[in-house]
């Protein structure tokens, strides 16, 4: 007996569907095993728009039919085009008839529902560099539909940089080999992502007929590699400056923690000050100031720990917030820095936008690492600015005389060497003047040395206060004071010392016993000859303050010329 369904028998058996449509391309009636090639039964089809089936299954016969009605019409008009896989058929009455038929190969969709369960993301990609598979994982990634994508070149979603980077492969995997990369990519709409890339060409006998490509977004693994390779640096490197250290270190820790806003704050009293900063959005420069209480770093530091939130509105810690009220900042996390064992600072990133996931216990550990290698390069620079003050001090207390608070021997003598310098560079000459206390021998005798030391106190102070900006006093040794007059001749140098002289002697110096001390001194002064070395012109000024004392103190001598 022969069964009366014998045709729908053998439709199955050869893997074939035939499909009637309408001049709207509507189906008007469905036969075969259709669930396996199209998930639906017959009858369920019927009224279906051609276009609402599998563009996987319908795609090369409509492509054909396309080709077919865009023929014009003549008396030889070719109505029927086939392929092993399809078959279209114009019909007189303007009816469409089409046959698809699954490849021995095909695996009725089991590929694509076993593929949209893997978490990484699959695509098969024909020889031409067309999508014909795009698993959930991609279309998530990529944000289109499986009937956008299905047929689209691959170089639609890519930057054309990042096709011409990865072309080559597809042409090696279409010649039959596998291909394994890694690779920074960058997708049509603008987004960056780094991508681990396996390629396994798909063959049918001998022949190549496409490749699937199994891709792996692992850029958060990427970005956390490099995060540790600028910790390392932070912690290794001493010829890189400590802005640049830490500046990456914040802008690589952005893009791992996929927030906008990295700083490292000092923090002094309550008072909050950007040290340095790195931004994805609006900058910030560093040197703003703010009261810690306005900022989530003083939950912080209460908490002595790290601290952070994603959603700090729906959060009861910080949704009330000063910071929440004023910046929106919906996600922070940060971490107390400290030098020598005291908080001195913070190391935080932020984003008003709320981050799309929690904080992991690996991110957590990640900002500690982070955090201390930020401490060590602080730790570094303070250190180094302590000992740089301190030398500074060192070289300032060893040109200053600790009794008088003048410049000292070694001042004067650097002072003069400057002016000599300026004087052979074209100059106007410069006057000396040395000065020498009368009779002080008396005062130390009489009042003691205290009283001695108090009236060369008081006396250096005195003459500072009469000279012009420019002129300078130095404590030269014991009660010896040396007055340097740039661009004064001689003449004009022994008007400035005679003011000098009466200013010292109209004085009183002041004694505890509520007693005062009357003081006079005696000077030589020599104006600076042309290549006159200054051991030389001392010698002059001093004969010449000699010659003062001798013709009885308290007056000036001028230096004889030289010899
Ligand atoms: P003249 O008018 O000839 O310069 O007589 P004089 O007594 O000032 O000169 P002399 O050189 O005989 O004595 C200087 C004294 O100054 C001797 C020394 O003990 C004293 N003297 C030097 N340095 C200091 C000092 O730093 N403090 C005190 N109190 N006395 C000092
Ligand atoms: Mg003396
Ligand atoms: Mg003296």
């Amino acid at each position: 007996m022969i069964s009366p369904s014998w045709r729908e028998e053998v439709l199955t058996l050869s893997r074939t569907v035939h499909l009637h449509v309408d001049r709207e391309r509507r189906i008007l009636e469905a036969l075969g095993d259709t669930v396996s090639l199209l998930g639906e039964p017959p009858e369920a089809l019927v009224g279906c728009p051609l276009d609402a089936l599998p563009p996987a299954r319908t795609h090369l016969a409509t492509t054909l039919l396309e080709q077919l009605t865009a023929r014009a019409p003549g008396p030889r008009q070719t109505r029927a085009l086939e392929t092993e896989s399809c078959g279209v058929y114009l019909l007189t009455d303007g009816s469409v008839a089409l046959r698809l038929t699954a490849e021995p190969h095909d695996d009725g969709g089991v590929i694509q529902r076993l593929a949209d369960r893997l978490p990484v993301m699959v695509a098969y990609v024909d020889p031409a560099g067309c999508f014909r598979l795009n698993n959930q994982a991609y279309l998530d990634f990529i944000g289109l539909s499986r009937e956008a994508l299905y047929g689209r070149p691959v170089s639609s979603v890519l930057d054309e940089a990042s096709f011409a980077k990865v072309a080559p492969r597809f042409r090696r995997a279409l010649a039959g080999e596998e291909v394994n990369y890694e690779d920074r990519l960058t997708l049509a709409d603008g987004r960056t992502a780094f991508f681990k890339v396996h390629y396994v060409p798909d063959f049918l006998e001998d022949e190549v007929v496409g490749f699937y490509a199994i891709i792996q977004d692992i850029s958060e693994y990427a970005s956390m590699i490099q995060l540790l390779r600028d910790v390392h640096t932070g912690i290794n490197r001493t010829d890189i400056g400590t802005r640049e250290i830490i500046e990456q270190l914040l802008q690589d820790a952005l893009a791992y923690l996929s927030l906008e806003i990295g700083l490292v704050s000092r923090i002094e009293e309550e008072r909050y000050t950007v040290w340095w900063a790195a931004s994805r959005g609006p900058e910030i420069a560093p040197g703003t100031t703010f009261a810690l209480g306005d900022t989530y770093c003083r939950l912080m530091l209460d908490a002595a720990d790290v601290f952070h939130t994603v959603r700090a509105g729906e959060d009861p810690r910080v949704s009330g917030h000063p910071c929440y009220q004023a910046f929106g900042l919906e996600s922070y996390i940060g971490i107390p820095l400290r030098v020598n064992g005291r908080v001195w600072g913070t190391l935080n990133f932020s984003s008003a936008a709320p981050r799309g996931r929690a904080f992991s216990e690996i991110e957590e550990e990640l900002l500690r690492l982070i955090a201390n290698a930020a401490e060590r390069v602080i730790t570094h620079e303070v250190e180094f600015e302590r000992v740089r003050r301190e030398r500074d001090r060192m070289a300032d207390r060893a040109m200053t005389d600790h009794l008088t608070g003048l410049p000292n021997r070694s001042a004067l003598e650097r002072h003069i060497e400057r002016l000599m310098q300026a004087r052979d560079a074209g100059a106007s000459p410069f006057s000396l003047a040395v000065l020498d206390v009368d009779h002080f021998k008396a005062i130390n005798d009489t009042h003691g040395h205290d009283v001695g030391d108090r009236v060369l106190r008081w006396l250096g102070a005195r003459m500072a206060e009469c000279l012009r900006d420019g002129d300078l006093v130095a404590r030269s040794g014991g009660e010896e004071f040396v007055i340097v007059m740039p661009g004064a001749s001689e003449d004009a140098a022994r008007e400035i010392v005679e003011r000098v002289r009466t200013h010292v002697r109209q004085g009183r110096v002041p004694l505890d016993d509520g007693q005062t001390l009357g003081v006079t001194v005696s000077g030589g002064i020599g104006e600076h000859q042309p290549g006159e070395p200054y051991p030389g012109l001392f010698r002059r000024a001093d004969a010449a303050l000699y010659a003062a004392k001798r013709a009885g103190r308290d007056r000036t001598h001028l230096a004889a010329c030289p010899a």
